[in-house]
């Protein structure tokens, strides 16, 4: 399956719309599992802003791998710390199944591009919601990485979209910040619909 290339949207989780049946169930088990590890809209984490990473020993590398096992097994490809409940401004990512993983620590965006796109996005801590979001096609990010050595990435299109999107978590910033006021009016109907109908089968 080449999700990446196919799907004319963005999804932290690519996999989203692919019924489990369709998943081995193995796979669906895990990814199932890696799920429930991330927290969901309404968890105050998610609106909390990540503190600096200080410390780059094994403890900041156990929890990058940890990170980059939830991902994988989520089937997503983009997670930010805080998505687990962690206040460290790291993240990982990996965009397409061949790309390396990245590990950022302290990512800031040094310059983006005036070209602006708009794409539907989804969001892991935001399951079965989609909204459009504009952001610019080509950034500059600097980083850290694990072993705290400067990292320079030039990014386009969607690996550009993965890193913002994640360093808006780590800002406490949600895709639903970032739509119109009408589609974040049909998404937050939505999320209070299914409060109200109560955990989902
Ligand atoms: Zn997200």
């Amino acid at each position: 399956m080449t999700q990446t290339a196919e799907r004319p949207t963005f999804e932290e989780d690519q996999l989203e719309d692919v019924e489990p049946p369709e998943l081995d169930p193995e796979v669906a088990a895990r990814r199932a599992a890696a799920l429930s590890r991330v927290r969901i809209f309404g968890d105050p984490v998610l609106r909390a802003r990540a503190l600096p990473v200080e410390r780059f020993d094994d403890e900041l590398r156990a929890e990058a791998a940890r990170m980059a096992g939830i991902m994988h097994d989520a089937l997503g490809v983009g997670l930010a710390a805080t998505q687990l409940g962690v206040m460290h401004r790291l993240l990982v990512y990996r965009v397409g199944a061949d790309a390396p993983l990245a590990v950022l620590v302290n990512p800031r965006l040094e310059w983006v591009s005036d070209e602006v796109e708009p794409l539907e996005e989804g969001c892991l801590s935001l399951p079965g919601i989609h909204v459009d979001v504009e952001r610019p096609v080509h950034v500059r990010v600097g980083a850290l990485d694990d072993l705290g050595e400067e990292v320079l990435i030039e990014a386009s299109g969607l690996e550009a979209r993965v890193i913002q999107h994640e360093i808006d978590h780590l800002d406490g910033v949600l895709i639903l910040d970032r739509t119109s006021r009408e589609e974040r009016k049909a998404a937050m109907r939505e999320l209070r619909e299914r409060e109200e109908a109560g955990p989902a089968g």
